[in-house]
């Protein structure tokens, strides 16, 4: 897994996150714990559940701090 600065990727897909955005509501963490990780960092780990389970978690943030796009259109993100 490949990781910068708020954006980290699994090659399948590139997860963005806006720590301004973020409301520290957990959501992700308490739905997807394997992923979106409170005590370590990188917080998050990509290689932990398939991609479509990671999208369905981030549609669910509800500050609009996690994005995601699809590798194969990265130009469209
Ligand atoms: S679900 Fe979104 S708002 Fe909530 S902690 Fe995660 S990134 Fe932040």
């Amino acid at each position: 897994m490949k990781t910068y600065e708020n954006s980290y990727t699994n090659g399948e897909i590139t997860v963005t996150y806006q720590p301004k955005k973020c409301i520290h509501a957990e959501k992700c963490a308490e739905g997807l714990s394997e992923v979106f990780r409170t005590t370590v960092i990188p917080w998050i780990n990509l290689d932990a559940a398939e991609s479509q389970k990671i999208i369905r978690q981030i549609k669910k943030c509800p500050s609009g701090a996690l994005s995601f796009c699809k590798n194969q259109q990265k130009e469209a993100c």
